[in-house]
């Protein structure tokens, strides 16, 4: 068997493997540093007891006969397709989304990989750049050859200069760079969109992060989006599901290919060939979580609580930076420091890991991530190393 020279062109460690083996590396080197780790964006509050009694109590019920289920629609449940449109679409006033243009899947990673199966290799793809992995590596495992990158930086106001592309990826808020996009520049990205005749993948995952009900927190509530894009959702960093794993597309009637024929159905060919459907277990939690949004919004208040803090001591310390007000992201960079530079900087003077911004795209290049996920307690702690420069005569502090 041959290698897929596809996958042979990667870089061969996925960004975080790198980075746990640079901490490895430290901490054998310095066995009594008490590293802190805000790299990898996780959520690290636990689920609302509501939610798991939701999980627990439709996993008991299918050891009963009468609780018992198999296989489901391959869609996802009636129920929960309908309490994503009624609880999440409520603004999109220009365009009505209904529980038929809604696609339960089992995390928005995974579905962003099956949009990349679906729409093939012989198209040109959009990158906003820097951007979440699987954007970039996905379409390169499957052998796509045209990338257009649009950079990102402090510049632009972190909003590209949009470049013709058959699919646009496109997130907001913005996973690396904290950045939150305005109702004017996704009404520039959806014109955009329509005239240059490209479809846009609009990775929302963060959307519950938005405070501000001026912002848009789902790309339909742009007049004529139906048209143009797909919405990518996930439950994990709404309602910590990224291990119980669930997300959603929403598809739109009115997408289609050129020749006219839906998008939708053709997405549907694809789920029901190679995916069938999400756990019914993790489905029943999912209503119960759209129940609960308003608590949930606490969870997600505290994870923005840190960020506020983190920005703050950040500043102090004399760092730029951008995010972080409606993200869990904050996007730091300083002078002319190099993404490693700046890496090695925050783990050997203040032990906190970070993850460098050229692992996300060329124009990463010169920033770190800084992840807000983690207890109160613990981003005290990161805030106070930041702001008393820790330890105070570092043993084997090089920067
Ligand atoms: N999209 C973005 C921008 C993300 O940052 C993440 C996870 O970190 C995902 C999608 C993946 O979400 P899920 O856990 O639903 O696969």
């Amino acid at each position: 068997m041959k290698r897929n020279s596809h996958l042979a062109h990667l870089s061969p460690n996925y960004l975080f493997l790198e980075i746990q083996k640079k901490k490895k590396a430290f901490l054998e080197a310095h066995p009594e540093a008490k590293l802190i780790s805000l790299s990898i964006g996780d959520t690290s509050e636990p689920l609302l007891p509501s939610i798991a009694n939701a999980l627990s109590n439709y996993s008991k019920a299918l050891s009963t006969e009468q609780g018992y289920s198999g296989y489901g629609s391959e869609e996802g449940t009636k129920q929960l397709r309908t309490k994503i449109a009624e609880t999440l679409y409520q603004n999109t006033m220009h365009n009505t989304i209904t529980p038929d243009e809604i696609f339960i899947s089992d995390g928005a990673k995974c579905d962003i990989g099956r949009w990349q199966l679906l729409f093939g290799t012989d198209i040109t793809i959009g990158l906003i750049d820097p951007c979440y992995p699987v954007y970039s590596d996905g379409s390169a495992i499957l052998g796509v050859k045209n990338v257009v990158r649009m950079p990102l930086n402090a510049a632009n106001n972190f909003f590209p200069d949009l470049k013709r592309a058959d699919l646009i990826y496109f997130c907001s808020p913005n996973n690396p760079t904290g950045s939150v996009a305005t109702k004017e520049q996704l009404t520039q990205l959806v014109h955009f969109a329509k005239q240059n005749r490209s479809i846009l993948l609009f990775d929302a995952a963060y959307a519950s992060y938005i405070q501000d009900s001026n912002l848009p927190k789902s790309i339909y509530e742009i007049e004529g989006a139906k048209e143009v894009a797909i919405e990518v959702g996930s439950f994990s960093k709404m309602a910590g599901f990224s291990g119980v794993r669930l997300g959603w597309s929403v598809v739109p009637k009115e997408l289609t290919y050129e020749c006219g024929y839906k998008i939708k159905e053709d997405f549907k060919r694809i789920i029901t060939t190679i995916f069938n459907g999400a756990s019914n277990i993790a489905q029943m939690g999912a209503i119960t979580a759209l129940e609960s949004y308003s608590e949930l919004q606490k969870q997600i208040q505290l994870y923005l609580k840190n960020a506020v803090l983190l920005k703050q001591a950040l500043l102090r310390c004399g760092y730029r930076v951008d995010g972080g007000e409606h993200a869990p992201y904050l996007w730091v960079s300083q002078k002319e420091r190099s993404s490693v530079d700046l890496f090695n900087h925050f783990l050997e003077k203040y032990h906190i890991v970070t993850t460098p911004g050229n692992g996300f795209g060329v124009y990463g290049e010169g920033y770190v991530r800084f992840s807000s996920f983690g207890s109160k307690k613990l981003i005290e702690e990161a805030a106070q190393r930041l702001s008393v420069t820790y330890p105070s005569s570092p043993p084997f502090s090089s920067s």
